[in-house]
């Protein structure tokens, strides 16, 4: 049977996908290692793997009662069967929601004709984006953030902010990089929380955030 990189299965939440009741599947393995990241055991596949089988057992037996399935880890997108694991789960009938860094436009390529709903994360611009994710991805993350603004699919971008890390001139510089791309819906920017090694990012002050033609708001 087919070990999946699926290490959790959070099995009912009404926070994670707009409007829609759903299970979140945790997928180990990252290839960033931000700061901030409450996922360590996660992103350094410390964790068990689950079988795919089982995991589709468990979403036919919330057929009815689910609407919605989250995708989310670590990074989806570095599961090589990815694209086919996302069409089983679409056979059953829910709606899919992709959690994704942006590393790996082709692999987002091949599952969007699946996806409902995808959340980016917006690490920062280029000037700190290696030192936060501890990668040079950057270029990798724009061209998925550009071709999923431009695919119309429903997506979200979100930011977390801390404030030894990302400052309200860079956040500026990362809305209007936005506004030029042709963003449209809500940005979200959070605290990031306590880590082991990092305290608790101090009061985001959204006064200092720059107006734009989308709307921009704070989230906890
Ligand atoms: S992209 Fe997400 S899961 Fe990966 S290291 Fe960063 S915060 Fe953690």
């Amino acid at each position: 049977m087919a070990s999946s990189n699926i290490c959790d299965i959070t099995p009912f939440t009404l926070q994670d996908f707009p409007d829609t009741p759903s299970c979140i599947l945790w997928f180990s393995g990252c290839n960033m290692l931000c700061r901030y990241c409450h996922n360590l055991d996660i992103v350094f596949e410390r964790t068990k793997k689950i079988e795919e089988e089982y995991i589709l057992d468990f979403l036919r037996s919330r057929i009815g009662k689910l609407e919605g399935v989250v995708l989310c880890g670590g990074e989806p997108t570095l599961y090589k069967d990815l694209d086919l694991f996302v069409k089983k789960i679409k056979e059953l009938g829910f709606k899919i929601k992709l959690d994704t860094n942006g590393s790996d436009l082709e692999a987002v390529k091949k599952i969007l004709p699946y996806i409902d709903f995808v959340a980016i994360d917006f690490k920062s611009d280029i000037t700190r984006f290696k030192n936060i994710t501890r990668s040079s991805l950057f270029d990798e993350f724009y061209e998925t953030l550009k071709y999923l603004i431009e695919s119309n699919i429903n997506l979200e971008v979100r930011t977390t902010y801390h404030h030894k890390l990302l400052g309200y001139e860079t956040l500026n510089q990362m809305t209007l990089m936005l506004e030029q791309l042709g963003y449209k819906n809500s940005y979200y920017i959070q605290r990031a929380n306590a880590t082991e090694d990092f305290e608790e990012s101090y009061y985001l002050d959204m006064s200092k955030i720059e107006k734009r033609t989308f709307e921009i708001k704070s989230r906890q």
